[in-house]
């Protein structure tokens, strides 16, 4: 059993901490276990999202504040000591990130890790396909917020439509599998697309997951406007035949997952993300680890645990268990946005990594 010295832990927290710590399992105060760990590999990224990563908040990271790859596999290591048995790299878009690659294959050497996954702008996936595929990775999410190349230069500052396009279909050639296509709906954005998104799941192997808007963001677009709901985005692509759940585990996830039922052929899946009109609170198994170094244990509350002070202070493993410890102990019951609010959220998503 590890040991653990009264300054590591010397809150009112101490003994919940400590049992955490020896039973080896993160478990919160609301019975949630604790299992998945994302990743933001950098607060870089290749796109220019408006929703997301507009140029207004072009400022850069300096690479020193980023957690280097030690650090990295260092916290990852122990959190796999801790229960935890999937990890998401994100960002940022994870792929820009120098040695991204030889990162991805000592993380997979970590005994233990059973799952590692990414989330992509798919910008860079024709180039590194092949590597993600050989390094171990299997699962891949894309995010793809319209079909028309125009558009995606408009809502991406990117004429680089085709090449992400390539890279979904190289993605599914080689054996990725599942590969989701994420779609943010915006009103008066892209919602025109609902239907042509929802046919891709006919047509292809993917599963199309429609995320509503989220109030987050420093300097988002944020309105309740143009937020869409699930029952509505359903509604509408209705017009393409009725929809049918599709059974899946507790925690495989927070989409809810459909496909079309008398699209006999049909091999995709429809997946609808609603942080906001169905929360999925009481099944997060989440935990967030931000490219600075931050343990979030709620996307959407601004609370966060300095782990990089820990690391870069001469912490040493123990503290940094009780660190990840003490945010389990600390994740709320459930976030209490609403699309009513205001944006009161002001985490940067490309450093939180979504
Ligand atoms: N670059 C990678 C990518 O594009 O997937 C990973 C990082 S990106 C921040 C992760 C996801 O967050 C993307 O699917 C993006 O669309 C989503 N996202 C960003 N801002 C959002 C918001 N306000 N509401 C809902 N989703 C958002």
């Amino acid at each position: 059993m590890t040991k653990i010295t009264p300054e590591i832990v010397s809150d009112s927290l101490e003994k919940s901490t400590l049992k955490l710590i020896a039973t080896g399992q993160l478990v919160d105060l609301f019975a949630r276990s604790i299992s998945y760990l994302r990743v933001s590999l950098t607060d870089q990224c290749n796109l220019r999202c408006i929703y997301c990563t507009p140029k207004e908040i072009d400022e850069k990271m300096a690479f020193g504040e980023l957690l280097s790859y030690e650090e990295l596999l260092r916290v990852i290591g122990l959190a796999v000591e801790l229960g935890i048995r999937k990890v998401r790299l994100t960002g940022g878009e994870p792929l820009v990130r120098r040695d991204v690659i030889s990162f991805i294959q000592r993380l997979a050497a970590i005994p233990g890790l059973d799952d590692i996954r990414l989330t992509t702008n798919g910008v860079m996936l024709k180039k590194y396909a092949a590597d993600l595929f050989a390094a171990g990775i299997r699962k891949l999410n894309i995010s793809l917020d319209t079909l028309q190349r125009e558009r995606f230069r408009r809502i991406t500052g990117s004429v680089l439509f085709d090449q992400v396009w390539e890279g979904i279909v190289l993605a599914q050639d080689m054996g990725f599998s599942p590969v989701k296509l994420n779609m943010v709906v915006l009103r008066g954005i892209n919602d025109d697309e609902l239907v042509d998104f929802a046919r891709l799941s006919q047509t292809h192997n993917l599963q199309i997951r429609f995320i509503e808007f989220m109030p987050i963001g420093k300097a988002t677009i944020w309105e309740k406007e143009k937020y869409i709901s699930s029952a509505e985005i359903k509604e509408r692509i209705g017009q393409l035949g009725e929809l049918e759940p599709v059974q899946t585990a507790r925690m495989d996830g927070p989409a809810r997952i459909y496909r079309f039922k008398q699209a006999e052929k049909s091999q995709g899946t429809i997946g609808f993300i609603s942080p906001i009109s169905h929360k999925f609170c009481d099944q997060c198994n989440r935990l967030r680890l931000t490219s600075e170094g931050k343990l979030r244990s709620c996307l959407l509350s601004d609370k966060e645990t300095d782990l990089k002070m820990i690391l870069r202070g001469g912490g040493s493993d123990d503290a940094v268990k009780a660190a990840l410890a003490r945010t389990v102990l600390d994740k709320p019951e459930s976030h209490t946005l609403r699309e009513t609010d205001g944006l009161n959220c002001h985490g940067q998503m490309s450093r939180i990594g979504g």
